[in-house]
């Protein structure tokens, strides 16, 4: 019988990216809302929490705290107005060999797979409908739900609990993901750490950080299904 195996994915850059259109779709709620983008073409997206990006961006941008605070709320029902009538019309391209590992995954009788991702609920699940695989993971922890990603390990264990009846140790489970962050949340709760090089985060880099395991992408996906249920 196989162990079982709680993955952990993340969404962007490791399933897949949105693209210019996720980014004008934030640039241009953030101008409605605050007056400025706050440089956002600048700005390293990758591993933060969206709610985090707001105020990263408007503090940068000398919006007052208070200001930020009282307008994220609305700021960010605005992205993502944007962000599904963007991801309409044009859908995030998923990456290579993202569609065929996660059908593996989640047909594994072991396996459960959720999400543990920086983007709101609503975002991921606009983002993974429109790529046509939301309904394949069983349950989520996002961006909203603390303010470092490093907390939303330990609520991730403690959802699979409440959702599969099932406590998984860190030893079960395993973190998927293309940053620096995503490694730190896994390393955090003792879970193993599968790392792919889709994102903007070099292997080298992701390796140093101390991935258990990297790859350039999955289009080899039979290894890296191996790999995540190994
Ligand atoms: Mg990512």
């Amino acid at each position: 019988m196989r162990i079982a195996r709680l993955v952990l994915f993340d969404i962007d850059g490791t399933l897949l990216s949105s693209g210019r259109r996720g980014l004008g779709a934030f640039s241009e709620a953030m101008r409605r809302t605050f007056g400025t983008d706050g440089g956002i073409e600048t700005y390293r997206f990758e591993g933060k929490l969206d709610p985090v990006i707001v105020a990263d961006l408007m503090r940068g941008a000398g919006i007052p705290d208070d200001v930020v605070a009282a307008r994220r709320p609305a700021a960010l029902e605005l992205y993502l107005d944007l962000l599904e009538e963007a991801l309409a019309e044009e859908p995030p391209k998923l990456k290579p060999g993202v569609a065929d590992l996660v059908e593996r995954v989640s047909s594994s009788p072991a396996a459960v797979p959720a999400l543990l991702t920086g983007n709101v609920q609503r975002g991921a699940r606009i983002k993974l409908s429109a790529a046509g695989i939301w309904d394949r993971f069983r349950f989520g922890v996002f961006g909203d739900e603390a303010s470092r990603r490093v907390d939303l390990g330990p609520i991730a264990l403690t959802r699979a609990l409440e959702r599969t009846g099932r406590a998984f140790s860190p030893a079960e489970t395993v973190v998927v993901g293309d940053a620096l962050a995503d490694v730190e949340c896994g390393k955090a709760i003792g879970a193993r750490v599968v790392a792919v090089a889709t994102g903007r985060t070099t292997a080298e880099e992701l390796r140093a950080a101390g991935a258990d395991v990297v790859f350039p992408s999955f289009a080899d996906v039979a290894s890296a299904c191996e790999a995540i249920l190994a």
